[in-house]
């Protein structure tokens, strides 16, 4: 259990925005606290204005933050709790562009790099709880490039391939399996699982028939940088696969009612609309995007929410996107 400190108050899973509280205030035997109305307006009065506290450096840097797409200013959205060590959850603002509704929290890449050493999804010892699903998940993945491709498919690069499950169903498949991993302990321990890994995409050499990013495009700080680069490391007839999470709906839904927690811990958070642009401006062209995914391994509770958000979907006629992932798949724009 997280416990934060702010305004004097001991927070429990707290999330702030627009001078509501959310989560639990204890006291020292973690019992609730009632509030009074006038300690819940200070509160309220505090969580509007989070940075005025902040230095004038720092609160300038943020107020100037801009779109990484468009290149226009952001809209301050509201303040979310990140993991920045062990023990510790750190606020960050998190910023909407209207122009491509993309959100993006303002992190720096020491912060995320800090992030990664301690999230749970990136600890060995967590492999065995999460290996069904994400097998899973690697097989239909490697399903769909070999659907499309063929017998072009020989070479694949993992970006931010984590604990490497697409790896090791890639190389059991008889692929030639790189990948891109900023971890330093998955990037040492893949490495001596016989996979050549380099820590930046800038450092890839090479060439592949099929790029791959599942749940790793949104902690990239430079999306049309990233993007490019991947273009000119694919063959001329290769494609790029992303998989992203699908939430920016939810939070532009209900915005009195909005709660920042599920932008987990995404540096950017993408929509169908903000990926499109990414690709178009990287030089490369979606061909075909994905709602449903499979779900055999997955808990009864999460297969029941990723069939609920299908069946919307498909009711809509895929009008609304309330799956919650998508699956996207792009290939060089100059073919
Ligand atoms: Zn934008």
């Amino acid at each position: 259990m997280i416990l934060q400190e702010r305004w004097g108050y001991r927070f429990q899973s707290a999330n702030y925005f627009g001078g509501e509280i959310r989560g639990q205030i204890v006291d020292n035997d973690l019992k609730r606290i009632r509030l009074s109305l006038k300690t819940k307006m200070r509160i309220a009065v505090s969580t509007i204005h989070p940075l005025k506290s902040a230095s004038s450096d720092e609160r300038d840097r943020h107020w100037a933050f801009r779109c990484p797409l468009c290149n226009d200013d952001m809209e301050w959205f509201g303040v979310a709790d990140y993991q920045v060590d062990l023990t510790r959850l750190e606020p960050f603002a998190v910023w909407h562009c209207r122009g491509c509704d993309l959100f993006s929290r303002s992190v720096t890449a020491d912060v995320v790099a800090r992030h990664f050493d301690v999230v749970t999804y990136m600890q060995p010892d967590n492999e065995p709880r999460m290996r069904s699903e994400r097998t899973e998940r690697s097989e239909w993945i490697l399903d769909l490039m070999q659907d499309r491709l063929g017998s072009k498919l020989r070479s694949v690069l993992d970006v931010g391939c984590g604990l490497g499950h697409l790896l090791q169903v890639g190389k059991l498949r008889g692929y030639a399996m790189d990948a891109v991993e900023l971890n330093d302990g998955l990037a040492t321990r893949l490495g001596s699982l016989g996979f050549r890994v380099w820590r930046r995409l800038d450092e890839v050499s090479g060439t592949y028939d099929a790029i791959t990013f599942v749940d790793s495009f949104y902690y990239f700080p430079n999306p049309i940088e990233t993007l490019a680069r991947c273009k000119d490391l694919l063959h001329s007839n290769g494609l790029l696969l992303l998989r992203i999470t699908n939430r920016n709906w939810l939070a532009n839904w209900n915005t009195r009612r909005r709660t920042l927690e599920l932008f987990g811990d995404a540096t950017h958070s993408y929509s169908l609309m903000s990926m499109t642009k990414a690709l178009t401006k990287s030089g490369l062209r979606l061909n075909e995007f994905l709602y449903r995914e499979r779900v055999s391994q997955m808990s009864l509770r999460r297969k029941s929410l990723y069939v609920f958000g299908y069946s919307l979907t498909a009711l809509s006629g895929k009008r609304w996107l309330f799956a919650p992932g998508l699956v996207l798949i792009a290939h060089r724009g100059d073919e």
